[in-house]
């Protein structure tokens, strides 16, 4: 009897899942695996609101298995020697597992592949997994990889891309031992976010579901404005790989409407960042273009941009909806992000780390290269353009709705009192507790402008 193992990273889903369905179709049974990796306890990844939701979808795939008379396996320690027991334990002959893009990944797959050599077994690696197009599938000539976004989404929307799997009827697991599935506390110490949303391929898909056929068609008009919350949310549910990013972009495409179509727009962006850092490993911590800042320390100022407390409504309201629900608004991640690194002139690498410590969709590849891309160290074409929190906050937040959501203080102020707090003086904001900005925008414009030479 063949066995075969499909290993699970972040593709923790039975739909349109092409690991899975392989290790099935070349074996009678299958071990459908998920390592509690020690290799990535102390590096900084595994933090109480991705450990949460983590736990909700491995809680998750265990039941789809079991629906279909299978089991989730679950093994801790380290993935490589973890995965090399298992093969052995059951005489698997093949271990499957979906090609990731950061150096930990690929590091992952050259120990996986050498130590089941030594075996004689098979490391198979399904690279339209993670991604629509795999990284590295699309260059430009003589290059490995594309730095420009509007060349690659051209290439990216004429590249004939996979049909959707099905989700297997039956998955047959052999006898095998297998520890208890892990709780969010024994992955990470530390409480998440009290409005976390919850993991797992079920509620993907129920969102999926009403996402397609409610606020997509929208969503070219509306995904700017915060107060509406006219986005997906599925972020978190692609990093997990509870949603897969290739059935996503089928059933959006056949919606076929402006909103779709803009929508397809941001995966291909999602497409573009794991590109980038699949070519360019080091652009997770270095700058993909460097600048040559002197970036300011300003502790002080960064930690009141953590709290919220910077006395610019638009930017507080944020951190505190990033704080609250271990997630935030795209638009408002441009803003926060740039008061930060061009504001401030504080080093994108401080705000990427906080980021990465709440974010329940913080990925290596969105997040690094999109701090980078508004700090300008990235891909941005107008790397020195800044946002400024006031113009940001009449656009996209005209109402002051946003901001009173999230900032409680500031509740019984209506719009245009929002829109003056910042320029009002000591005497004007009595009674209110809320700061006094932290720093002057005009000035801080100079400081920027005068660092990078424009
Ligand atoms: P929607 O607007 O509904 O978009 C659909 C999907 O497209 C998203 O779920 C996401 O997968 C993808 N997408 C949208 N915008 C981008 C983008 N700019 N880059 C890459 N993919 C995109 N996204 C993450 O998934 N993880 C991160 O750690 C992350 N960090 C970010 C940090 C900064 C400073 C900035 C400016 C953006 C970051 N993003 C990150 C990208 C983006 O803000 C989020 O993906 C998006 O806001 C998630 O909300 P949504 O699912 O409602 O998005």
């Amino acid at each position: 009897m063949r066995v075969s193992v499909a290993l699970f990273t972040a593709d923790l889903r039975v739909h349109d899942n092409p690991v899975l369905r392989a290790a099935l179709k070349e074996a009678e049974r299958v071990v459908p695996l998920f390592v509690v990796d020690s290799g990535l306890r102390g590096t900084g990844f595994v933090v109480p609101n991705r450990a949460a939701f983590l736990a909700d979808s491995l809680a998750d795939l265990d039941d789809a298995l079991r629906a279909r008379g299978g089991r989730l396996v679950v093994r801790s320690g380290d993935v490589v020697e973890e995965t090399c027991r298992v093969a052995a334990e059951t005489g698997a002959d093949a271990v499957h597992i979906a090609a990731g893009v950061s150096r930990y990944a690929t590091r992952r797959e050259e120990r996986l592949r050498a130590r089941l050599a030594d075996d004689r077994r098979e490391l198979r690696v399904h690279d339209a997994s993670l991604t629509v197009v795999p990284p590295g599938a699309l260059t430009p000539g003589g290059k490995d990889h594309f730095a420009v976004f509007t060349p690659y989404f051209r290439r990216w929307e004429s590249t004939s891309v996979r049909g959707v799997l099905q989700a297997p009827r039956a998955v047959p697991v052999p006898e095998v031992r297998s520890d208890r599935l892990p709780g969010a506390g024994s992955l990470a110490s530390g409480s998440a976010s009290p409005g976390l949303p919850t993991g797992g391929e079920s509620e993907a898909r129920r969102r999926l579901r009403s996402w397609l056929t409610g606020p997509l068609a929208a969503y070219e008009e509306r995904h700017d404005d915060l107060a509406a919350d006219a986005t997906s949310r599925l972020s978190p549910y692609l990093h997990f790989g509870c949603l897969s990013p290739t059935e996503l972009l089928h059933r959006a495409r056949a919606k076929d409407n402006a909103g779709a179509q803009a929508f397809v727009r941001q995966l291909a962006w999602r497409d573009f960042h794991h590109q980038v850092l699949a070519a360019r490993p080091d652009s997770a911590g270095h700058d993909y273009r460097p600048r040559h800042d002197r970036w300011r320390r300003a502790t002080r100022q960064t930690e009141a941009w953590r709290d919220g407390r910077t006395g610019y409504p638009l930017v507080d309201a944020a951190m505190r909806q990033l704080r609250h629900e271990g997630w935030m608004h795209g638009r408002a991640r441009m803003l926060v992000a740039s008061f930060l690194t061009k504001t401030l002139y504080v080093d994108w690498r401080v705000g990427a780390r906080h980021f990465l410590d709440l974010l329940v969709d913080g990925d290596l590849a969105n997040n690094q290269l999109n701090w980078q891309w508004v700090a300008g160290t990235g891909t941005d074409t107008r790397p020195n353009r800044i946002l400024n929190p006031l113009v940001q906050q009449r656009r996209f937040d005209p109402d002051g709705e946003y901001v009173r959501r999230w900032l409680p203080e500031l509740r019984d102020l209506d719009a245009r009192t929002i829109h003056r707090l910042p320029g009002l003086d000591d005497a004007d904001r009595a009674g209110l507790d809320y700061p006094a900005p932290i720093v002057d925008l005009t000035a801080a414009a100079e400081r920027f402008k005068q660092a990078r030479g424009a």
